[in-house]
């Protein structure tokens, strides 16, 4: 199957795409190198809130994967790219302190004297004291971008809720709707688009997970390829209202679809 589509961009959604855990899908690095021989620009996106942007690209580079640094978009890479696509005034990073070294260039402020506030995985140190100054602060006309909205993550210890909780908590109360990123945030899918230079309408997102890859890149214009490989299950394609615009067995495949092959 090929698409009679002509894409200037393609987004790749990386866990479950390219690699899966620890290894990479055969033919992923090649089939990176032959979409960019084609002059299509490449961006690769992540959820990963945690890991700074050297680590990330170091750990890409290990698996043999042709990608630049500043091709990664992770979630807080967003976060720093929409604060350069946008002018936000100063900022405070309520962010993790590995995070937090990729913020450098930002322009800083303490919480209360914050026009921005930039909220990410913060672990026990986000407690009422702390959300209610964040809320304070949303009350005086400050804005907020929450680096995701993940409602809980598994730990050893069992279950602990995410930040997705408290942002809504805080857009709740303070009536004012957070910028999100990470997929399926349209925020974080135009920031992907903007950072390439290319319309939604001439650009391709492939990905494993049919809501937050494929209904996330669909739901800002985007073409959405969705692989059988990672996580996808053919009883979660059978049970959700997306439908991807194609389905390939895997990444493998995107030169044959896109007709670059
Ligand atoms: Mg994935």
């Amino acid at each position: 199957m090929t698409t009679q589509r002509r894409f200037r961009g393609i987004l790749f959604d990386l866990d479950g795409v390219l690699y899966v855990d620890v290894q990479p899908v055969p033919g992923a690095a090649e089939v990176v190198r032959k979409i960019r021989d084609r002059g299509i620009a490449c961006r690769f996106l992540t959820n990963t809130s945690t890991m700074a942007l050297e680590s990330l690209h170091r750990k890409l580079l290990e698996l043999g994967l042709p990608v630049e640094r500043n091709e990664i978009i992770s979630a807080p890479q967003a976060a720093l790219r929409y604060l350069r696509q946008e002018s936000r005034g100063r900022c405070c990073l309520l962010l993790s302190e590995d995070v937090k070294r990729d913020f450098a260039v930002v322009d800083q402020a303490d919480l209360d004297h914050a026009d921005t506030i930039v909220l990410g995985d913060l672990g026990d140190e986000l407690d009422y004291a702390l959300l209610n100054r964040i809320f304070n602060r949303l009350m005086q006309g400050a804005c907020l971008i929450a680096i995701h909205r993940n409602r809980f993550w598994q730990t050893e210890q069992g279950l602990r809720m995410d930040i997705g909780g408290f942002v809504a908590a805080l857009e709740y109360c303070s009536g004012r709707e957070a910028v999100v990123m990470g997929k399926p945030s349209p925020d974080f899918f135009r920031v992907a688009l903007r950072d390439m230079g290319v319309q939604a309408g001439d650009a391709a997102l492939v990905g494993d997970d049919i809501e937050a890859d494929v209904g996330g890149a669909q739901g800002v214009g985007i073409y959405g390829i969705l692989v059988r490989t990672g996580k996808f299950r053919q009883s979660v394609v059978e049970a959700s209202p997306v439908r991807p615009d194609a389905i390939i067995d895997s990444v493998r495949d995107l030169p044959a679809l896109l007709g670059v092959a």
